[in-house]
């Protein structure tokens, strides 16, 4: 039980408050504060009881088996990657997924380990496998990271991709996260606060929004000090979202006052459960129908699920409950499919 303990305390938070200067710091914005970051729809955010009571929870039940064969996958198809045609996206796992518009690629938050912590040897293990690895994806133009936490900003895999045949992508990263890039050897890196922009070749713009979620990655002291968010991808005339890790708030509804309806968005439908706790941080699939109507999306892949096991749902229950909330919002689930990991479709 020790162990399990120290492994599950690595990756939430201790809440210990640390006074440390934000030097991003702007009075004028609402977000910044002088040790950090806030979201703009503050709520009350899980404390060190709520997450002791969810963990007591947890040692005195049985956990539920996890069947990596519930989940679809299939290998990812090299040839889908490459084309100059149109625009695609491949759902590599987790939140990973490949955005290639007209030869225009865009990866976010890229994660190709075996686990999703800061040791090889402990922290939440994948279920399934990647379905490609980075040597076999074709040249990336930019990697997006929504925030540093383990299972979303994975430094061997930014390391693998600062190595592509080349030359560098750019990684775009919430403002405080360069340093963490930087050292590790990565300097082909802009930062980025909400609702700014960066242009890339071909006019391919990229703008971090505002999401309702929190960072950490060390285990004492660092809470918020880095910004966290979702992203906005805007090519020939096109909007993608990357929602990246969120709790439910107004921001969508702001992002689609800013950009409008969105052609594709890229939602977290897992690791949800038990609600208590994780409705602050991470929207439940009912919420992220609630999203997906919020940025009028036409086309929608429910990210954040079937690789890692990081909360109480089952593998498979993802999936399952948002095709009942589809239903009980009466949307065409076809607007918002049940996708394979590795899986390539073809966006509007
Ligand atoms: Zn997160
Ligand atoms: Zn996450």
């Amino acid at each position: 039980m020790p162990l399990k303990m120290f492994l599950l305390l690595l990756g939430f938070p201790l809440l210990v408050s640390c006074q440390t200067q934000n030097a991003y710091f702007d009075s004028q914005k609402a977000h910044h504060s002088r040790e950090g970051f806030h979201n703009n729809y503050p709520g009350r955010e899980p404390d060190m009881g709520d997450f002791f009571r969810w963990q007591w929870q947890r040692l005195l039940r049985d956990a539920p088996e996890q069947r990596a064969d519930l989940v679809p996958w299939q290998a990812v198809d090299p040839s889908q990657l490459t084309t100059s045609q149109g625009r695609s996206a491949t759902w590599l796992g987790h939140a990973s997924v490949l955005l290639n518009s007209h030869g225009v690629r865009v990866l976010t938050d890229p994660i190709f380990s075996e686990r999703a912590s800061p040791l090889s040897w402990l922290g939440p293990k994948r279920l399934t496998p990647p379905p490609i690895t980075p040597e076999k994806l074709p040249f990336v133009d930019a990697v997006v990271i929504s925030h540093n936490h383990y299972d979303h900003l994975d430094l061997p895999s930014l390391k693998q991709l600062n190595a592509q045949l080349g030359g560098p992508p750019l990684f775009i990263v919430p403002l405080g996260n360069a340093a963490l890039l930087r050292q590790q050897g990565i300097t082909h890196i802009k930062e980025l606060d909400w609702w700014h922009s960066h242009t890339l070749r071909d006019d391919l713009r990229i703008t971090l929004v505002p999401t309702q979620h929190w960072s950490k990655r060390n285990l004492l002291g660092d809470r918020n000090e880095a910004l966290w968010g979702g992203y906005v991808i805007q090519h020939r005339g096109k909007h993608a979202f990357f929602a990246g890790d969120t709790g439910y708030s107004k921001d969508f509804r702001d992002i689609h006052a800013r950009f409008g309806a969105m052609d594709f968005a890229m939602i977290p439908i897992g690791a949800y459960l038990p609600r208590d706790f994780m409705q602050r941080q991470h929207i439940d699939p009912a919420q992220a129908v609630q999203i997906h109507l919020d940025v009028q999306s036409r086309l929608s892949l429910g990210i954040h699920w079937g690789t890692f096991i990081l909360t109480d749902e089952t593998i498979q229950q993802p999936p399952q409950d948002l095709a009942q909330a589809l239903t009980n919002a009466d949307v065409d689930p076809e607007r918002f499919p049940h996708w394979a990991i590795g899986e390539t479709r073809q966006l509007p």
